[in-house]
């Protein structure tokens, strides 16, 4: 089956809210085998609403939209649409009552307001769909060609929830849900996106069946695999298939699936080896503690850290030697190795990690140009660093080099 959805909203358009209501449509959607095939966001004007919805209907024949069901005079969805259909709008008595009752059940003050009863106002001929999340009901309008546009309320937790109960429901008792859309997902770190594309060869262009997207991000290409309209088992077998013929090729470079988060990786392999660590950061300024420390129960195996921002701190806390500060600098791998050392000899752990590096925007060489960043890990003694350099903004690059220590922990943990 395949849909469009319509978004309809001014702040939508001015960039003040995001369209987390399609995101959330077209995931839930895909595992019933649904497809968005096109988005379209207007504003709340009755003319852009009815033109989009319109060139949809010519299109696909089948529209969700989001939004304008308010009580107020900027809610013009139910109109513009009736229009479209050539019915009228009437007043239905049975959702004044239930906007009356909740309006007691809340016990608010005073007559359910006269604008409220605008939302009682449906296209003639309508279906209501059920808002048990809130005072709007949803609409579902069909003619006799069979052209559907359902309307939902734009509040996230009211759209959420009437997909759930009412919409997803119907479009499944129409059919849809033999097959699914399907996605897999392999986290790479540490290796350029041009970089996989060449060590994949023939399996970077959709390997069979499957499409293969390459999304970059600060930690690192996640390489996602979508199978469309076969059914689940069918689906299940060929992302196994396609997942496993990746894996031969960058499996190295493969650090989970799906949601997998590297921190966590860390965290769970230190506690198989029965070690604790300790964080030594320069450029970071605590990013790397905070992402160990973000996950429960990570007490058990971090044990602390020093913010060793300027150099006094990297000489007097952690034992960095002048001598090491002067002849490679204090973006260094030697003043990295140094400094993971330092921080595991002192706080008496068996794992200390460091970073230190130019986030910029200030502060380059062109011997060591801004995104510059060392890291080192050194378990019981045994040293590991590497040094590298990446694209973005300060944020960006103290992200990407945290992701890369932890990455050097893990990878030294596994030996
Ligand atoms: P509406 O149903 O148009 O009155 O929207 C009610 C509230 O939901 C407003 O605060 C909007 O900012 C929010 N909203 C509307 N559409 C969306 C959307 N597509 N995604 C997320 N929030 C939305
Ligand atoms: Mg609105």
């Amino acid at each position: 089956m395949e849909v469009e959805l319509v978004s309809i909203g001014d702040e939508l358009l001015l960039g003040y809210t995001i369209d987390t209501n399609a995101a959330f449509f077209a995931r839930e959607a895909a595992a019933l085998g649904i497809r968005v095939v096109r988005r379209a966001t207007v504003g709340d004007g009755a003319d852009e609403i009815a033109s989009a919805v319109k060139e949809a209907l010519v299109r696909t024949g089948a529209v969700i939209t989001s939004g304008g069901l308010g009580p107020t005079a900027d809610d013009l969805t139910k109109p513009s649409i009736a229009a479209l259909f050539n019915r009228g709008m009437r007043l239905d008595e049975s959702i004044v009552e239930s906007l009356r009752a909740r309006w007691k059940a809340r016990g608010w003050p005073g007559e359910l307001p006269e604008a409220n009863k605008m939302q009682a106002m449906i296209p003639e001929d309508a279906t209501i769909l059920v808002n048990r999340h809130g005072s709007a009901p949803g609409i579902w309008l069909e003619d006799d060609a069979g052209r559907w546009v359902a309307m939902l309320p734009g509040v996230p937790r009211e759209f959420r929830g009437m997909t759930k109960d009412e919409l997803l429901p119907r479009l499944v008792a129409m059919g849809a849900g033999g097959t699914v859309v399907r996605s897999r997902t392999l986290r790479t770190t540490g290796i350029a996106e041009s970089a996989l594309a060449d060590k994949l060869g023939e399996l970077a262009k959709d390997p069979a069946g499957v499409s293969l997207a390459y999304l970059p991000g600060w930690e690192g290409v996640d390489l996602r695999l979508t199978v469309r309209d076969v059914p689940s088992v069918e689906a299940d077998a060929r992302l196994t298939r396609a997942a496993d013929a990746l894996r031969g090729k960058v499996g190295k470079h493969v650090y989970g699936e799906d949601e997998a988060d590297m921190a966590v990786l860390v965290l769970h392999a230190l506690r198989a080896h029965r070690m604790r660590i300790a964080v030594a950061e320069s450029c970071t300024g605590g990013m790397l503690g905070m992402r160990l420390t973000a996950i429960a129960g990570s007490s058990e195996v971090v044990h602390g850290g020093v913010i060793a921002y300027d150099n006094e701190v990297k000489v007097a806390q952690l034992g960095v030697r002048q001598e090491t500060l002067v002849a490679h600098g204090a973006v260094s791998e030697e003043t990295a190795r140094e400094m993971a050392t330092g921080v595991r000899e002192r706080l008496g752990v068996d794992v200390g990690v460091s970073i230190t590096g130019v986030a910029g925007p200030g502060g380059g060489t062109p011997e060591k140009p801004v995104g510059t960043y060392c890291v080192a890990v050194d378990v019981r003694g045994v040293t590991r660093s590497f040094r590298t350099s990446s694209v973005g903004d300060r944020h960006e690059v103290r992200q990407r080099a945290t992701q890369a220590a932890l990455s050097l922990v893990r990878v030294a943990l596994e030996g």
